[in-house]
């Protein structure tokens, strides 16, 4: 059965979700307030880097089910299922998360909302948001407790985020236990064809729904501080980290994945989603129980340091030295920068006397636009020519891809530096480069 559907926010989450809602065969409605954004959608390209998208949302806009606007009447008019996807990002020189655009939405919608709907949030969250915005929807809207807020938190992986939403490793739903609504059922019908499949379903109470995504996001920077802290110890011991994280990750209860150390986690999500946990914790009087979240993050912040350093004993001094940076998204298939480890490392190589020259497959412009003062380079080859040493930061394909024969006789000196232990070093020594990787002799 096809819903009238409007998803409010347009990026990397709510684009997605719109184009992938329309591919299920529903009738959806993508609203923003960025109009550079919604004239690139309605012209059916996608503002940002995600693989597979492009294709989701022309053929859905051709099909006459994906259409965007900036009205919020217009949506409200069409919508009987409303998903909240704006960002909630890090509030400046506070930990916690800023959700005004959260807010706006409530104050901007409901009063226009006239029947009976539900609006489910998507965005990342401090518990005890969605009941806070359930009870302003009432107070706002014409109808009253017919307007129902429900919380359908995201999982999803920029990089995979159309298969994470076709093919998710389970939906969680938080609705209201005060006030039984239609919430369940409505989220039935939108993702019937993905519970057809057996998609585990998990309903709870909105508090439950909310934690779930934030204690997720805070276990897999846990995990991935964890394996950067045993690294620290593998350099001091001259072990390998990457042997151990094989070795440890066969263990069932550990996993290999999220277990590769390197320059550490950053992106839109895990840091600001572990100190909005921590500062919503201290709210609500459990401080305590989130202070190792604090060395989760200091760990993280560590590595891009430890990276400068490392940097500095291949070269001697930074002073004047060419650095080659490959990668400056904060994971590879994405074009994301926020928060990237690899811009912040490029950065304070520069501010040291580094001369920088990066470059990104698709994150360039968002790259300039956020550092214009850095050296961008066309290429690979572009970047690396009469470098002194050569750093990976992004372990993109192409980079994991190259071997010694691409750059000899491009860079100065043959060294590399691999941020993400992505590379073999045998192959590069074996080359005559110096290779370093992090956390491995
Ligand atoms: P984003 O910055 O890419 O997108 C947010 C969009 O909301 C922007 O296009 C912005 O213009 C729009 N917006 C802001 N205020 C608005 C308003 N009042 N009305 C309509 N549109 C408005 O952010 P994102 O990465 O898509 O993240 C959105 C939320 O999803 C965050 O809470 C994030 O933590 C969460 N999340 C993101 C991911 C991810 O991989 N990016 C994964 C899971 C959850």
């Amino acid at each position: 059965m096809s819903t009238r559907i409007v998803v409010i926010g347009t990026g990397y989450l709510g684009a997605t979700h719109a184009a992938c809602m329309a591919d299920l065969g529903h009738d959806v409605l993508g609203v923003d307030v960025d109009p550079s954004k919604l004239a690139k959608l309605e012209a059916g390209e996608v503002p940002f880097w995600e693989p597979g998208l492009p294709e989701v949302l022309t053929r859905n806009i051709e099909a006459g089910r994906l259409r965007f606007t900036a009205s919020y009447a217009e949506a409200a008019a069409f919508g009987d299922v409303f998903f909240l996807a704006v960002g909630t990002p890090q509030r400046k020189g506070e930990f916690a998360a800023d959700v005004t655009y959260v807010d706006s939405v409530i104050e901007n919608l409901a009063p226009l909302v006239d029947r009976p709907a539900v609006i489910f949030g998507k965005s990342t969250v401090p518990v005890g948001t969605a009941a806070r915005l359930g009870a302003r929807a009432r107070e706002l809207s014409p109808v009253g407790e017919q307007l129902e807020v429900a919380w359908n938190p995201e999982f999803l992986r920029e990089g995979h985020a159309v298969q994470d939403t076709l093919h998710p490793d389970r939906l969680v739903l938080g609705v209201d236990r005060d006030r039984p609504g239609r919430a369940e059922e409505v989220a039935r019908e939108v993702y019937a064809t993905l519970l057809g499949e057996g998609i585990p379903f998990l309903v709870t109470d909105l508090a439950t729904a909310e934690l779930v995504k934030t204690s997720a996001n805070a276990f897999l920077a846990t995990k991935i501080s964890f394996i950067n802290a045993i690294s620290e110890v593998c350099e001091a011991a001259g072990a390998d980290v990457t042997v151990l994280a094989d070795a440890i990750g066969h263990d069932d209860r550990i996993g290999r994945k999220f277990l590769n150390a390197g320059i550490g986690f950053g992106g839109g999500c895990l840091p600001k989603d572990i100190r909005a946990f921590m500062a919503r914790a201290g709210e609500l009087g459990a401080d305590q129980a989130l202070t190792f979240l604090r060395e989760v993050d200091a760990i993280n912040m560590r590595r891009r340091t430890a990276m400068v350093d490392v940097v500095r004993e291949q070269v001697g001094s930074l002073l004047g030295t060419r650095v080659a940076v490959l990668g400056c998204a904060f994971k590879p298939d994405s074009d994301d920068v926020r928060d990237s480890p690899a811009l912040n490392v490029a950065g304070q190589l520069q501010l040291q006397g580094a001369g920088v020259s990066v470059y990104d497959p698709k994150a360039m412009d968002n790259s300039r636009a956020l550092f214009p003062t850095l050296g961008y380079a066309a290429s690979t080859l572009d970047a690396c020519r009469g470098a002194d040493v050569v750093l990976v930061l992004t372990e993109w394909r192409e980079f994991r891809d190259l071997v010694p024969a691409d750059l000899d006789g491009v860079v100065r000196e043959k060294r590399i530096v691999d941020g993400r232990n992505c590379l073999d070093p045998e192959v590069w020594r074996s080359g005559g480069w110096a290779y370093r990787g992090l956390g491995r002799p």
